[in-house]
C-alpha cells in the first residue's frame, strides 16, 4: 500500500467529526454520499435493484452515464421511413389494443396506428412497460421514437417506441437512455440523476486544480451535458462516447491516476534499498562466454538495470519485451550480479513448467559460475524442500526459482537483494506485495510480454522505470499464420505430419481437457484421434492442469528432448515454454482466445532456425467478429501490431491481463479513444507535482479526493506495475 496515500487516508479519518458532534449537527443537506434511497420515488426495492448495479449514493447516480442518446429533434416524415432506421415520428396515435402475449402471459402485447398526413404506420409493443399499461394515449398527437422494421408482408412497423404526448409540452431535444435494472424507468432515473446533479453542483469539482490550464469543460458542465444534453448537442459524438463531455471526465480521471502514479514513483525513489554495484568479474565473463551475442536491446536493458541496481534506493523496474525477445537472459544477468555481490535472488514465475524451465536454463547456462540455484514449487517436497528452506534462511543458497511457493508461509530469506517476477501480468497485487515483503529493501524487476505501445506503457506504468526489448535475437524465421475451419482438420493434421516427418515437433492447444459435449475441442479426444489416425507413427502425449506435476514434468521433458513429438494440451504451454525444435502450433477453437493470448501461443514456435506455422482453427459456431479477429492474427506479426489491433478492437483489457485491468480504477477512460489524453494527463500531473509535491495545497483538494476514491475502488499503486 502506498504510504503517501495511506497517510492521506489517515488524515481524512482524523478529520472526521467525533460521533457526538455528528449527532448534534443539523441534518446534513444533500451530499455526494447521501443514499439514493432518500429520494422520492426510490423505495427499498428500487434502492436494492440500483445497489446491485453499484448505484447506492447520489454520487453514484451522477456518475452513472447514459449508454445511448435518442434524437427527438427532427421527426422523420412517414413517407421517408425505411426499415432499419431508428427514428422519431410525429402523428396521431389511435386504435390501441392490448392483450397478454401468447406463451408469456406476464407480458403485454400492444399495438395501434400512428397517422401523419395521409399515411399511417402500425406501432407495436411486444412487452409493454408496466407504467404504460392501460395508459396509452389514444387519439393524442404524439412523437414516437423507436426502430422501424418491416414485417413478414414487407409493411413497415414502428417497434417498441417511446411516446411523448405533444399536449404536455415540447419533448427534451435529446433524450438519454440508461442501462437500468428492471423496475427503474428511464424517466425516473433521468430525473433522479438530474436532480442530484443540480443539488450537488458545487461539490462536483473534479481532480484538476483550478490553476492547471486545460481546455475541457468543467466536470459539472460535462455531467450536465451528458445527463441533459442541450438542443445543439452532437448526438453522434454523444453516442460514440467522443463528446467533449466524455473526454472531460476521462481527462479528469487520468489526471488523478497519473498523480497517484507520480506520487508512488517519488516515494519509491526515496526508499532506501540494497545497492548492487556493477557487474562482477564472474558475471562479466559469463556474458562474454555465452554462445551468442546479446542483442543491442538486451545490452541496453542490462546496462539500465545495472545502473539502477547500483543506486542505494530500490529498483522498481519493468522489462517489456515481445515473446521471444530474450528477457530471461537479461534477468539472469541481474541475478548473477546480485549473487556475485553476495545477495540472494528469487525469481517467481506463474506456472510450475515455467519455473522449472527457468531453473533448468539457469543450470545449463550459468551453473559453472558456482552459484547454486534451487527450485521451489508446490510439488517440491521432502528433504529437498526442507534443505532449500533452511539454506534460504541461512543465506547459504543464493538463488531460487519458483512459483507462488516462494511467497508461502515458512519461506524466509537471509538477505534478499533482488526479486524477479516473470510474466508479471499473471500475478495479482498481493502476490507482488508478498514477494516484496520477503526482502523489504530488495530490488524488484518485473517482466512482461504485454505488447503495449511505448508511450502508453510510459503513462500506464508511470510509477515504474521501464526497459524495452524492442529487438529480436537474430536468426528467427517469421511464423506463417493460417486460418482453418473446423471441417478442415484433416488438412491441418497433414501439415503437422509433414513437419514431424522432417524431425520437428508440434503443439495442439485445446480449450477443454475432456468433454463429452465438445469432443473436438478436448485434449483427450484429440490425442486419441491423432494416435489412431494421421500421426499414428509418432509419439503423442497430453499435458493439462489436472495431471500430477510429476507427470506434466515427465511429458514436457520428453517433448523438449524429442522423445515426444506432439504435445496435445490446454493453454498450460502458453507462457514462456521454449522448445526450438517445435515448428507447428495448432490452436483449436482459436476464437475463444484473445489476440494477445493467441500471440503468446504462437510465440511457442518460431524459436529455432526452421520456418514455423501457426494453424488457427475456428469453430463452426464462431461469428463474423471472431473470424475478423482471427484474420488480424494472419497479418499482424509482432506483438506490437497485435497489441495495436487489439487496442482498436476492444481496449487493453486483454493486453494487461484481466486481473490487472479489473483493478485499474478508471471508469471513464477508453484506452483507444484516449491514447493521447493519457500522455497529456501525465505531463500536467508531473508539472503539478513539481508545484505541490505532497498535494497539500487547497487547490489539490479535488485531486486528493479523486485519489482516495481510486483507493476505495480497491486500487493500490502496485496494480499498474
Ligand atoms: P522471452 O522474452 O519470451 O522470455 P526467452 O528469454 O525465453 O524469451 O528467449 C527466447 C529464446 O531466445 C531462448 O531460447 C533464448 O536462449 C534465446 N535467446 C535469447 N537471447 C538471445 C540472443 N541474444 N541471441 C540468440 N538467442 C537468444
Ligand atoms: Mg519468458
Amino acid at each position: 500500500m502506498n504510504s503517501v496515500v495511506q497517510a492521506m487516508r489517515a488524515r481524512t479519518r482524523n478529520n472526521q467529526m467525533p460521533a457526538d458532534a455528528q449527532r448534534e449537527a443539523a441534518p446534513p443537506a444533500a451530499a455526494l454520499s447521501t443514499p439514493i434511497a432518500s429520494l422520492p420515488g426510490i423505495g427499498p426495492k428500487r434502492a436494492a435493484a440500483l445497489a446491485d448495479r453499484g448505484i447506492s449514493t447520489l454520487e453514484d447516480a451522477i456518475f452513472h452515464l447514459p449508454s445511448r442518446y435518442q434524437d427527438w429533434r427532427n421527426p422523420v416524415p412517414l413517407e421517408k421511413l425505411a426499415a432499419g432506421m431508428t427514428a422519431t415520428v410525429e402523428g396521431v396515435l389511435a386504435d390501441i389494443t392490448e392483450r397478454p402475449m401468447r406463451g408469456a402471459p406476464s407480458r403485454r402485447l400492444a399495438s395501434g396506428w400512428l397517422t401523419g398526413g395521409n399515411r399511417r404506420i402500425r406501432v407495436v409493443w411486444f412487452n409493454l412497460p408496466a407504467y404504460m399499461r392501460g395508459r396509452m394515449p389514444s387519439g393524442e398527437r404524439v412523437l414516437a421514437h423507436g426502430r422501424i422494421v418491416s414485417d413478414s408482408d414487407g409493411a413497415l412497423e414502428l417497434v417498441q417506441p417511446e411516446i411523448h404526448v405533444l399536449s404536455t409540452g415540447e419533448p427534451p431535444p435529446i433524450r438519454p437512455s440508461y442501462n437500468l435494472p428492471a423496475g427503474i424507468s428511464q424517466r425516473l432515473f433521468s430525473s433522479v440523476a438530474t436532480k442530484a446533479l443540480n443539488d450537488l453542483r458545487p461539490h462536483l469539482t473534479g481532480s484538476i486544480p483550478s490553476a492547471v490550464e486545460h481546455d475541457f469543460p468543467s466536470i459539472a458542465e460535462a455531467l450536465t451535458e451528458l445527463h441533459a444534453p442541450g438542443p445543439a448537442s452532437d448526438v453522434g459524438a454523444l453516442n460514440a462516447g467522443t463528446s467533449r463531455a466524455h473526454l472531460a471526465l476521462a481527462f479528469d480521471e487520468l489526471f488523478a491516476f497519473e498523480l497517484a502514479l507520480g506520487l508512488e514513483r517519488e516515494r519509491a525513489a526515496g526508499r532506501p534499498g540494497i545497492a548492487i554495484a556493477g557487474e562482477g568479474p564472474r558475471t562479466r565473463q559469463w556474458r562474454q562466454s555465452l554462445p551468442f551475442a546479446m542483442t543491442g536491446a538486451q545490452a541496453r536493458a542490462i546496462d539500465e538495470i545495472a545502473a539502477d541496481l547500483a543506486r542505494p534506493t530500490q529498483m522498481n523496474r519493468m522489462l517489456l519485451g515481445d515473446v521471444g525477445s530474450g528477457k530471461t537472459l537479461v534477468a539472469f544477468h541481474a541475478a548473477l550480479s546480485a549473487a556475485e555481490a553476495g545477495f540472494q535472488v528469487a525469481m517467481m514465475a506463474p506456472t510450475e513448467l515455467l519455473a522449472e524451465q527457468h531453473h533448468a536454463s539457469f543450470n545449463r547456462l550459468c551453473a559453472r559460475l558456482g552459484f547454486p540455484a534451487a527450485l521451489l514449487t508446490g510439488k517440491v517436497t521432502g528433504a529437498y524442500r526442507a534443505s532449500t528452506l533452511r539454506n534460504l534462511a541461512s543465506g547459504a543458497l543464493p538463488i531460487v526459482f519458483g512459483t507462488h511457493a516462494i511467497i508461502q508461509e515458512g519461506v524466509r530469506f537471509h538477505r534478499l537483494g533482488l526479486a524477479i517476477i516473470d510474466e508479471q501480468h499473471r500475478f495479482g497485487v498481493f502476490d507482488r506485495a508478498r514477494l516484496k515483503a520477503q526482502g523489504p529493501e530488495a530490488n524488484l524487476l518485473m517482466m512482461t510480454a504485454t505488447p503495449i505501445p511505448r508511450s502508453l506503457a510510459m503513462s500506464l506504468f508511470a510509477n515504474l522505470d521501464l526497459s524495452f526489448l524492442d529487438e529480436m535475437p537474430p536468426g528467427r524465421t517469421p511464423i506463417e499464420t493460417i486460418l482453418f475451419a473446423e471441417s478442415d482438420l484433416a488438412r491441418v493434421d497433414s501439415i503437422v505430419e509433414r513437419e514431424l516427418a522432417m524431425g520437428h515437433r508440434a503443439y495442439y492447444v485445446l480449450p477443454r481437457i475432456d468433454a463429452a459435449d465438445e469432443e473436438r475441442k478436448s485434449v483427450a479426444a484429440t490425442a486419441e484421434r491423432l494416435r489412431r489416425g494421421p500421426l499414428r507413427s509418432y509419439r503423442i502425449e497430453t499435458v493439462h492442469g489436472r495431471m500430477s506435476p510429476a507427470d506434466k514434468e515427465r511429458v514436457m521433458a520428453g517433448f523438449r528432448d524429442g522423445a515426444v513429438q506432439t504435445l496435445v494440451s490446454t493453454t498450460v504451454v502458453e507462457v514462456g515454454i521454449d522448445v526450438p525444435e517445435a515448428t507447428v502450433m495448432v490452436v483449436i477453437a482459436a476464437e475463444r482466445y484473445g489476440l494477445a493470448q493467441l500471440h503468446q501461443l504462437r510465440g511457442r514456435v518460431g524459436r529455432g532456425a526452421a520456418p514455423s506455422k501457426c494453424c488457427l482453427v475456428t469453430s463452426a459456431e464462431s461469428d463474423d467478429s471472431a473470424r475478423e479477429r482471427m484474420r488480424i492474427m494472419t497479418t499482424c506479426r509482432t506483438g506490437m501490431e497485435v497489441a495495436e489491433a487489439d487496442l482498436r478492437l476492444r481496449g487493453p483489457g486483454d493486453l494487461l491481463g484481466a486481473r490487472q485491468t479489473g483493478a485499474l480504477p478508471l471508469r471513464f477512460v477508453h484506452f483507444v479513444r484516449d491514447h493521447r489524453l493519457i500522455e497529456r494527463a501525465r505531463h500536467l500531473a508531473e508539472q503539478w507535482l513539481a508545484r505541490d509535491p505532497t498535494l497539500r495545497s487547497r487547490d489539490s483538494l479535488g485531486a486528493r479526493r479523486a485519489i482516495r476514491r481510486m483507493l476505495a475502488l480497491g486500487f493500490s499503486m502496485g496494480d499498474v506495475g
